[in-house]
């Protein structure tokens, strides 16, 4: 058996603790989780980690100075800190529709930064 590793659940506000181990022939173990949202969470967190990234983009000509925004499916988490450099510079026209699309295929991951709400032109 190889050394545990502690995970806490974030998929609900239990925040269970999750311990994750595998055996010598690779096979996890997972304990602590109350749900099988849980064991589907650290099975992923050992083996692929991503996540959802969320974000805000300035508007030129809008209503509103900035448009929240988020990626419409879950990234790899050691791809976040490059997708979050496409933002750097990012500039949006107004009028936007939430749904929209502001990157397309970020970092080639065929994942795409959405609007998640709407700003009129001014
Ligand atoms: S294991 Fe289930 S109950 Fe526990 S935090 Fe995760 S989702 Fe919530």
């Amino acid at each position: 058996m190889r050394e545990s590793q502690k995970l806490t659940c974030i998929n609900c506000p239990m925040g269970c603790e999750l311990e994750v181990s595998f055996t010598d022939s690779g096979e996890i173990i997972v304990s602590g989780y109350k749900c099988l949202k849980g064991l589907d969470y650290a099975k992923k967190e050992v083996m692929n980690p991503t996540r959802t990234i969320t974000s805000s983009v300035p508007v030129v000509d809008g209503e509103m100075a900035m448009v929240s925004i988020r990626t419409d499916r879950d990234v790899p988490k050691k791809l976040i800190r490059d997708c979050m450099m496409l933002l750097k510079d990012m500039k949006v026209n107004a009028p936007i529709s939430a749904g929209d699309i502001i990157i397309e295929n970020i970092c080639g991951t065929g994942v795409n930064f959405i609007a998640t709400r709407s700003v009129r032109k001014k």
